[in-house]
């Protein structure tokens, strides 16, 4: 349902994206993994329309969002979007930031909604705080719940648990799973941590260097490693494939 296609991107004589071409299925999580530097941002931001490929192009549902002679503005993608730096709105309460995208619905809808999704944050009762009166783990988990209550089916997480606490991190990237598989949403999660790919993902792209290595389950990452970053990360029988009772 959403492919790109030879998207390229250079910032002045720097390539940092080298023909990329993938697909995610309706319904599909998938992980952009790779070092930092290695592009993710940059792919993610162009899905968005945050930024303009050089070359390529994208459709989504088979509508064209992108190519060489046409560009859809980003507003009018309905791609929801969570942001590295968590971006809430300063000057609205965690209630009004998480109703931002949903503030025609009734006000009965927008407070079931928002006490659902602040429990599922394990951040119950905190509708009337500031984003300033919360840790940064804290906003960016509202900055999800924000998003989760919007009604666009495809979503793009950049880095969106970096700094929740580990204890609760992979705990939280299962819950939310759940929730995102039940919603049949689409995902596109970028991160640098191969756990959080391999707890949250249906297939990881691994991206070096701008290139995507390899596009597949962990656990074909895992027996057929295609680079030795992989094979670093995946081949070992280290943290990878123990299971999730073991980690959270
Ligand atoms: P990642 O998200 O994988 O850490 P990025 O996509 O943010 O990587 O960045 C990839 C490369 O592109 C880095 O070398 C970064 O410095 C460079 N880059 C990203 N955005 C810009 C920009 N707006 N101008 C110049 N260089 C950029
Ligand atoms: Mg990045």
């Amino acid at each position: 349902m959403l492919e790109l296609e030879n998207i390229c991107k250079s910032f002045g004589n720097k390539v940092v994206l080298d023909n990329i071409s993938f697909n995610v299925k309706k319904g599909e999580i998938i992980s952009l993994l790779g070092q930092s530097g290695s592009g993710k941002s940059t792919l993610l931001n162009i899905i968005a329309g945050f930024e303009k490929s050089d070359d390529g192009m994208m459709t989504y549902h088979h509508e064209v969002l992108f190519n060489k002679t046409y560009f859809c503005e980003p507003q009018n993608r309905n791609i929801g979007f969570v942001f590295q730096n968590y971006a809430l709105f300063p000057h609205l309460s965690v209630e009004k930031n998480i109703c931002f995208g949903i503030s025609k619905e009734s006000k009965s809808f927008q407070s079931a909604k928002v006490e659902e999704l602040l429990e599922l944050m394990a951040m119950q009762g905190m509708q009337k705080k500031y984003p300033q009166q919360l840790s940064g783990g804290e906003q960016q988990r509202i900055a999800i719940a924000r998003v989760l209550a919007r009604q666009s089916d495809l979503i793009l997480f950049d880095e969106a648990f970096s700094s929740i606490d580990a204890g609760l991190k992979l705990k939280l990237i299962i819950q939310l799973k759940d929730i995102l598989k039940a919603q049949n949403k689409t995902v596109i999660f970028v991160t640098h941590d191969p756990r959080e790919a391999i707890f949250l993902s249906d297939r990881i792209a691994f991206i070096e260097e701008g290139q995507i290595i390899q596009y597949d389950t962990a656990m074909n990452l895992h027996n057929n490693p295609a680079s030795k970053a992989i094979l670093d990360l995946f081949g070992s029988d280290s943290f990878t494939f123990r299971s999730i009772e073991d980690v959270i």
